[in-house]
């Protein structure tokens, strides 16, 4: 056994909807799109971040601190990972003519993001390789949390106060929730949603602006981030000759 102790960024990436999904749909569809979906996140994620494992409906990657060097290299990463998860719904959804349940509820899947920074050990027991520690689990508890409930929000991310501080992101106006989970107490997160708001304004703003004047109240989405998912719509609106389903 060999154990190696860093300290860096965790980050789960967990697809949204997909118990009901599998419950709801052909197993036999609904499997193949979450592996594409899956494939497709991890891709995303290397190589800038190392894969830890994949969590059944979900991806744990890590990467040592100096990986993001400031806090919008981090929200570009997690933004642009989840444009690209879009677009490969809306391609996946336009590319199938099959009318089962799993492929018709394509975009009834979303997508969260749970970002903490801390230690992690890197543990190899009979050359199975793992990562554990008190800030991994903390990051696996998170997924159980009470955004939705109180913002309304299918799509968000969700950073630790302690990542925050770490990275030095200036997120006034974003949603804080306390979290409280046995043995760890109660946690402080910071909340962005990134739910794509159909007819809501686009507003144009510069991004350090962004950061600070954006205002995430439930239902809203960052301005950038909400015109790349706007003219993805737009477009899937004009080759479709109607109404996009995403
Ligand atoms: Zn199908």
């Amino acid at each position: 056994m060999s154990t190696i102790m860093q300290h860096g960024y965790l980050i789960i990436a967990d697809i949204s909807g997909y118990t009901s999904f599998v419950a709801k749909t052909e197993l036999e569809h609904s499997q193949e799109i979450l592996s594409e979906l899956l494939e497709l996140l991890v891709s995303r994620f290397q190589p800038t971040m190392t894969i830890s494992k994949l969590e059944g409906d979900a991806v744990f990657a890590y990467a040592p601190e100096e990986v993001f060097v400031c806090s919008e290299t981090l929200i570009d990463f997690i933004e642009s990972m989840y444009v690209a998860f879009r677009d490969k719904q809306l391609s996946m959804k336009r590319a199938t003519t099959c009318t089962c349940n799993a492929c018709r509820n394509i975009p009834s899947l979303d997508l969260k993001f749970f970002i903490h920074c801390g230690d992690y050990i890197r543990q190899t027991i009979a050359s199975i390789k793992e990562l554990v520690g008190s800030d991994v689990n903390l990051i696996h508890r998170l997924t159980k949390n009470h955004v939705t409930e109180a913002t309304g929000w299918r799509a968000y991310m969700m950073f630790t106060e302690q990542c925050l501080s770490h990275n030095g992101l200036n997120l006034a106006h974003a949603h804080v929730q306390m979290e409280e989970y046995e043995s760890l107490g109660e946690i402080k997160t910071c909340d962005l949603g990134m739910d794509p708001q159909p007819g809501e304004a686009q507003p144009v703003g510069r991004r350090s602006r962004d950061l600070v004047r954006s205002r995430p109240t439930p239902g809203t989405t960052r301005p950038r981030l909400k015109q790349s998912l706007r003219a993805r719509q737009i477009r899937q609106y004009r080759s479709d000759g109607g109404l996009a389903s995403i």
